[in-house]
């Protein structure tokens, strides 16, 4: 993957010597934070050094994590329907062992989203299928399903560009 050029920031010429060092969200765990459900990473090298070759900063997070969901913890996904109504309070997210995880998510999202606006950031790099951080593919019952998670569905709503990241590689 080519990481794009993040769409200017609002109220910046694009043409700023500041956009070199624009900052750009990053799911943590393609960083190599270990925070994944199951205490591992999806660290991804060639993202790495695709950013720090176009001047980019990442700005780690973690959805789940700044949702207050402890790391190891059980896998969940988006238990029907789709994120969008998820952040409309008409479904939820819970464990695999049946736990509603659904405020954890939503507070998670909106954090990523606080952080986008205290950055002025406009563009987001996502581990692909989460159901936090999924952009083209997400978790619904337990299986990949077309469709955001919810972190992807909120900043996309609220017009940052987001863009899926597989993770791992070398
Ligand atoms: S995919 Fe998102 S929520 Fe899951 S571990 Fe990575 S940063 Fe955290």
């Amino acid at each position: 993957m080519t990481v794009p050029q993040p769409p200017p920031a609002r109220n910046q010429p694009s043409g700023d010597r500041r956009t070199q060092h624009r900052p750009v969200l990053v799911s943590a765990c393609l960083l190599g934070r270990e925070c994944r459900y199951d205490g591992r990473h999806n660290r991804d090298s060639a993202l790495e050094r695709e950013l720090d070759e176009q001047g980019l900063r990442a700005v780690p997070f973690c959805p789940e994590e700044h949702g207050g969901l402890g790391t190891p913890r059980p896998a969940a996904w988006i238990e029907a329907r789709s994120a969008e109504h998820v952040l409309a309070g008409e479904a939820r997210v819970v464990t695999d062992d049946g736990r509603d995880v659904t405020a954890e998510f939503v507070r998670g999202a909106e954090g990523a989203l606080e952080t986008c606006k205290t950055h002025a950031i406009r563009l987001a790099l996502l581990k692909e299928r989460s159901p936090s951080c999924g952009v083209a593919q997400t978790h619904v019952a337990g299986v990949a399903v077309d469709g955001p998670g919810v972190t992807a569905a909120l900043l996309a709503r609220h017009g940052i560009e987001v863009r899926g990241v597989p993770g791992r590689r070398a």
